[in-house]
């Protein structure tokens, strides 16, 4: 499968839009604010939360940077004019971390005070290694100027449960995933077990700390895991919350999670730049063409 994968990544970029389609379709929200703010609407009515993101990444004029920026002040304007459950997730090299820190360091405190301003909240996506000293600083700043900000943790790192050491205490908000950029043995566990294990060893360190998780993960086992020692150990249902990735099956998992009164937030990626992101994505981890033609035909 991984030649396969390999072969698809590279002939992708090369071939023609209809084609790819397919393989980044069914996980973006459209390529437009109300494309987007229709699916979020569409989720609201059923339960679910949501967390909107504008696909893009690594731009590389201040330009672009601070015309994103104002893209998404305008979507907090929007989530609140519309009363929808929604906040926001922003990635660092989107809003210039890849120009400079102070770039993004400035776009960020536009964009934590257009949050403060609605009382909603800001996540900041967590990019590869090359980016998570500079991400927790970004981090650390917005937190001065407004409470509702959070980070992302990645469980492949084995610096991750030294960063919860440190940050974690009752008013810290942090996205746990595993980890989505190729890292090395260096810095990052590359068995799927060990990566699993440090998951919930994370999850098991913030709820030790008070502090607030989003448990994001389409792994059912790694969710039943979850449960396990959630309900055994009678973890409030206020430190916690389930998040997926918008169109990824979960065959049912996500209306009994609701059933059991736990929350689930669904991350809702959109805008125009699909096509180069889907690429770029596929180019980083081409393990994903298979996750996406399981998908596909499963469906059928
Ligand atoms: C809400 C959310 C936010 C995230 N934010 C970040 C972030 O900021 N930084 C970061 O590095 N990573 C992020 N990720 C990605 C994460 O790190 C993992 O790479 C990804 O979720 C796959 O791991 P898994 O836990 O779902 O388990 P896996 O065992 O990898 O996946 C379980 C099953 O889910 C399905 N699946 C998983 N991912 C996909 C996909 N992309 N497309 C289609 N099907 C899929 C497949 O059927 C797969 O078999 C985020 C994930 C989620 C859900």
């Amino acid at each position: 499968m991984s030649i396969f994968n390999s072969m698809i990544t590279s002939t992708l970029p090369f071939l023609p839009k209809w084609f790819a389609k397919p393989f980044a379709k069914p996980y973006v929200a459209g390529k437009t604010e109300d494309t987007a703010v229709s699916h979020i609407n569409t989720l609201n009515e059923k339960g679910f939360a949501t967390t909107v993101d504008i696909l893009g990444e690594h731009v590389l004029t201040k330009v672009e940077a601070r015309n994103i920026t104002s893209q998404y002040c305008h979507l907090y304007d929007r989530i609140a004019s519309e009363s929808l459950d929604c906040n926001i997730s922003i990635k660092p090299t989107h809003v210039g971390l890849d120009i400079s820190l102070a770039e993004a360091m400035a776009n960020f405190t536009s964009l934590v005070k257009k949050a403060q301003e609605h009382g909603n909240f800001l996540r900041i996506d967590m990019e590869n290694s090359l980016f998570t000293d500079q991400t927790f600083e970004i981090y650390q700043h917005c937190k001065t100027i407004y409470k509702n900000v959070g980070v992302v943790i990645q469980s492949y790192l084995h610096r991750s449960l030294d960063d919860i050491l440190h940050l974690a205490n009752e008013d810290f908000n942090s996205r746990i995933c595993k980890g989505i950029y190729k890292e090395s043995e260096s810095i990052a566990f590359q068995s799927r077990e060990e990566i699993k294990d440090n998951y919930l060893s994370l999850a098991k360190t913030m709820a030790a700390k008070n502090a607030y998780s989003g448990f994001a993960t389409h792994d059912q086992d790694l969710i039943d895991r979850l449960l396990i020692w959630i309900e055994s150990e009678n973890i409030s249902k206020d430190l916690f919350e389930f998040q997926v990735l918008y169109g990824v099956p979960m065959s049912g998992r996500l209306e009994t999670l609701l059933e059991a009164g736990y929350k689930v937030r669904v991350y809702v990626p959109y805008g125009p730049d699909w096509f180069d992101y889907s690429v770029r994505r596929l180019k980083e981890n081409p393990k994903i063409v298979s996750y996406v033609l399981k998908n596909f035909f499963r469906k059928r």
